[in-house]
């Protein structure tokens, strides 16, 4: 099996879409499932679809699923698992090597969690509201 890291760390990358792609697969970001196990009455409806609680699952896959749908097209991919946790490894084991198609879905991947996040954090903290697609 293929590291993530893979995913995140080559010489193509954009640091700080690399950076919360990082904390994506580690379960680091702070979405409003993980803040309201210490602060309960924390509301964790989804800032982006105002549904489901926020978790990183349902952040970067279920909610974004127009968005994958996009990326999915544009860059030819087939075969994509139906969630967050099986995407990265699958992802890693898939586009891995060096070619610049690899390296185009890999940027596309990091890309969009790292704009869904910053869309997510503009709607909490600053009210404001931007397309995704
Ligand atoms: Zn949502």
């Amino acid at each position: 099996m293929v590291s993530a890291m893979s995913l995140l760390w080559f010489n193509q990358n954009i640091p700080r879409m690399s950076f919360i792609m990082w904390m994506a697969i580690k379960g680091k970001l702070p979405t409003l499932e993980r803040i309201a196990a210490y602060r309960p009455l924390v509301v964790t409806s989804c800032p982006l679809c105002h549904g489901p609680p926020e978790s990183i699952d349902h952040l970067f896959f279920k909610c974004s699923e127009a968005i994958w749908r996009q990326i999915i097209r544009k860059c030819r991919v087939v075969g994509i698992p139906r969630s967050w946790h099986l995407l990265i490894p699958w992802a890693s084991s898939s586009w891995n090597g060096k070619s610049a198609r690899s390296v185009v879905k890999r940027l596309c991947l990091a890309a969009s969690v790292y704009f869904i996040w910053k869309e997510r954090n503009c709607r909490i903290f600053r009210n404001s509201f931007c397309p995704l697609l």
